[in-house]
């Protein structure tokens, strides 16, 4: 359920560490390596972040073990919370499912689906075909239909709220739809590069800018908090 500012006494925005479950290193279109990345989000005041490069069939297995690798030797040896995730991207619809799989088989602790952007020519359906995987995060799901709002409510499946160019477009349409359907929300910067990712003041700014009352990023970083009791984080 979305509730906004309603089950975390005592955590304010300001003392809220980020949470940031879309990221990119130069295993994909980033400008990092991911032991950069992690440390330049740890100054900058995350808690933690999931590393998702772009995927498909022909780099998952090249992808997946190197990142759940790093994330255990970081995770053992500072304090930001790193998770090995993956972003399917332009995988066609009917591929999608098996890739989830193949993902989590793999070692992937987050999939993430390259959503139905308004910027790009991403398969109609894409949206859907990551709500039927079971995936965990439709990332910038674009002009997502209300029935597809539904079923991500209905099956926990968070909707994400993007600090992208391009891909926040449609924020306010995401925003609008998790409000009436009771869909989850996570802020993610989906970051390639320094200057990309989340700060302490940009981000309740980013979800206000989404048409959400300025308290509700206390509750969608509370969304991210809930995927990471989900890993056991
Ligand atoms: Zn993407
Ligand atoms: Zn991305």
């Amino acid at each position: 359920m979305f509730r906004v500012g309603t089950d975390l006494p005592g955590i304010s925005v300001l003392s809220t560490l980020i949470i940031d479950l879309h990221t990119h290193s130069f295993f994909s279109d980033g400008a990092l390596i991911p032991s950069e990345l992690v440390r330049r989000v740890g100054t900058a005041g995350y808690a933690a972040v999931a590393i998702t490069d772009h995927a498909d069939s022909s780099n998952l297995d090249h992808l997946v073990p190197r990142m759940a690798r790093v994330a255990k030797d970081l995770n053992a040896a500072q304090p930001v919370r790193v998770i090995p995730g993956i972003e399917l991207t332009h995988v066609p619809p009917d591929l999608i499912p098996a890739l989830v799989k193949k993902a989590r088989d793999l070692g992937a602790r987050l999939v993430v689906i390259h959503g139905e952007t308004i910027v790009e020519p991403v398969a109609s359906g894409t949206n859907r075909a990551g709500l039927d995987a079971g995936a965990d995060i439709i990332a910038h799901p674009g002009l997502l239909s209300l029935e597809d709002a539904r079923l991500a409510a209905e099956r926990g499946v968070f909707l994400e709220i993007t600090a992208r160019k391009g891909h926040s477009l449609t924020n306010g349409h995401v925003a609008k739809l998790a409000l009436e359907t009771g869909a989850s929300l996570v802020l993610n910067s989906d970051g390639h590069a320094p200057g990309d990712f989340l700060t302490e003041d940009l981000a309740p700014k980013i979800v206000q800018g989404a048409g959400l009352p300025s308290h509700a990023f206390v509750q969608l970083q509370s969304n991210a908090r809930k995927i990471l009791d989900r890993l056991g984080l």
